[in-house]
């Protein structure tokens, strides 16, 4: 534990699935460097990137009470301070969020990648509510032989299911009641009736629904133990995702 550096790397709106991340962060480390930066690279439109929710101050109060001992909000240029050197997902960056999100994973991997120069830590924290994302990371970091232990937390939810995001705080209350559907289609177990599930939301808008082998992120194969569900689709225009591990309720 001693004289260890864990980061956190997040954009910011932090609710309490962030504060969990920080909390085993600062089970693994004494110093935990929580990052906060709306990252551009990761936006396909200006819009969405505008719309981001931000509360620096808010955060800041939140990220310190679970843990952090550093708060860290560079600017633009302190994180990109010359030419971009983008670094490729290469085809897992392509499917299901990467289809949907043009270029997302590769700015994900570019900006993980300059975090993590300035940062130097032995840990990094990430949740699996983007398992893809984690997918992603762990794959780069292993293949390139970084020496930082990459840590995933569980999906915190609210008590009705809804997984946390900072998008939520966007949602009306009746988009917020659709959202639902997609922690009950995961449950569900399946992914015929994942799909029938959603079919029933009229306010949901599926992107992809499928099913997934956790070791791979290919689509499982029949009998498979690491099955995942993952989901992705828009609510009262707002573009939410969801997964969990078949056959359990995480
Ligand atoms: P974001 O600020 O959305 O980029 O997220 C920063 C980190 O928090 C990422 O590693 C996310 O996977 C993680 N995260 C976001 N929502 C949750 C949640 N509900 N439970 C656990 N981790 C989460």
């Amino acid at each position: 534990m001693q004289d260890s550096i864990a980061l956190v790397p997040t954009m910011g709106a932090l609710h309490a699935g962030h504060l969990e991340l920080i909390r085993r962060a600062r089970e693994l480390s004494e110093t935990v460097i929580v990052s906060i930066f709306v990252n551009p690279l990761q936006f396909e439109s200006a819009a969405d990137l505008s719309k981001y929710p931000r509360d620096l101050a808010g955060d800041t109060e939140k990220a310190i009470a679970a843990g952090a001992t550093k708060v860290w909000a560079p600017n633009y240029n302190e994180v990109y301070p010359g030419e971009i050197a983008k670094i490729s997902a290469g085809a897992i960056g392509e499917i299901f969020e990467g289809r949907h999100r043009t270029g997302h994973f590769d700015g994900v991997l570019t900006v993980v990648s300059r975090l993590f120069d300035y940062a130097k830590p032995d840990y990094a924290i990430f949740g699996e509510k983007d398992f893809q994302q984690l997918f992603i990371i762990k794959k780069w970091v292993k293949e390139n032989n970084f020496p930082i232990d990459i840590v995933s937390v569980p999906t915190v939810r609210d008590s009705d299911g809804l997984a946390l995001s900072s998008r939520n705080i966007q949602l009306t209350p009746a988009g917020r009641r659709a959202a639902l559907i997609i922690s009950q289609a995961l449950r569900t177990g399946n992914k015929e009736a994942m799909l029938q599930t959603l079919a029933s939301e009229p306010d949901f808008q599926v992107d992809y629904a499928e099913v997934i082998d956790e070791e791979t992120f290919e689509l499982a194969p029949p009998g498979s133990q690491s099955a995942r569900g993952i989901i992705a689709g828009w609510v009262n225009g707002l573009r939410l995702i969801d997964n969990m591990r078949m056959g359990s309720d995480q």
